[in-house]
């Protein structure tokens, strides 16, 4: 017989137990380690009041951000068919519907059209949230048609991109959205209308390597990651250290890749500036 016998059960783990502190009332800037108080930092447009480290923000954000007041959304309705009937870790299908449901959106960008200093503007906002922000059949069409809207009816188009590149589950067809959005540029580039390019963290692949760098002016925010490939893949394939701040705006800057790097807070009134310059004169 044992000396000791164990009469309770051990205590079991309470696992769905919810944490008692509120998520996401104060955040800690992963910069400067200040922790903000949440309402602090929307007042800021979601920039460290401290240190001035960019949060990374929503598209509808964004277009608060961006627009005077109201604006009107085109295309919400547009929403990805699987066309490979793609399976990796889970089905495709699967993935779209658990991040539709959690995030509210169809698909990775939000375009609308609304006034930006009183300049009426075709804007579409990728949404990173959304499977990376990455750009497939829909994200493609949508500032697509963007773009289309804007030559109808003489308008300046700004894109915010915000991008892990192309969907790798929608294979080439997701490719052929860079000719398609290209495409579209050169005819609003012919039809004689301005597009800046606002590039945000991170912005990287397919995007990059399209419409995000095709601006009349290409527009970055501070230290964002802006590349190709991932300084990771680069390394191994040169075999070289990068250097200190590679693939970063102000570098890219330095290197003419970039126009202008503006913090989030002068943002609207630099766009306006470079719209009122640039749209052809009544
Ligand atoms: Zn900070």
């Amino acid at each position: 017989m044992a000396w000791f016998k164990k009469v309770r059960k051990p205590i079991e783990p309470q696992a769905n137990k919810e944490s008692r502190v509120p998520e996401g009332l104060w955040v800690k800037c992963p910069s400067c380690s200040e922790v903000i108080y949440n309402k602090d930092l929307a007042a800021t447009l979601s920039v460290c009041p401290k240190c001035a480290h960019h949060f990374r923000i929503g598209a509808v954000e964004r277009l608060r951000m961006l627009f005077d007041g109201e604006w009107t959304e085109y295309d919400e309705g547009l929403r990805s068919t699987d066309p490979l009937a793609f399976v990796d870790t889970k089905p495709y299908r699967k993935r779209l519907e658990a991040t539709i449901a959690s995030t509210g959106m169809k698909d990775a960008v939000v375009s609308a059209v609304g006034r930006i200093e009183d300049i009426e503007t075709s804007v579409a906002a990728m949404e990173y949230t959304f499977i990376g922000g990455s750009m497939g059949v829909v994200v493609g069409e949508k500032i697509t048609r963007a773009i289309e809207r804007a030559i109808d009816r003489r308008l300046p188009v700004v894109i915010v991109a915000s991008s892990g590149g192309a969907r790798m589950m929608e294979g080439a067809l997701s490719l052929m959205q860079m000719a398609k959005i290209s495409g579209a540029l050169a005819r609003l580039s012919r039809a004689r209308l301005p597009y800046v390019s606002v590039l945000t963290d991170p912005t990287t692949g397919g995007v990059t390597a399209s419409f995000a760098m095709l601006g009349d002016v290409n527009v970055a925010e501070p230290k964002a990651l802006i590349g190709f490939a991932g300084p990771r893949v680069i390394e191994q394939t040169i075999r070289q250290k990068l250097p200190e701040g590679f693939q970063r705006s102000e570098f890219l800057l330095e290197r003419g890749m970039l126009d202008m790097v503006v913090d989030r807070r002068e943002m609207k009134t630099a766009i306006a500036r470079v719209l009122r310059f640039a749209l052809p004169q009544p």
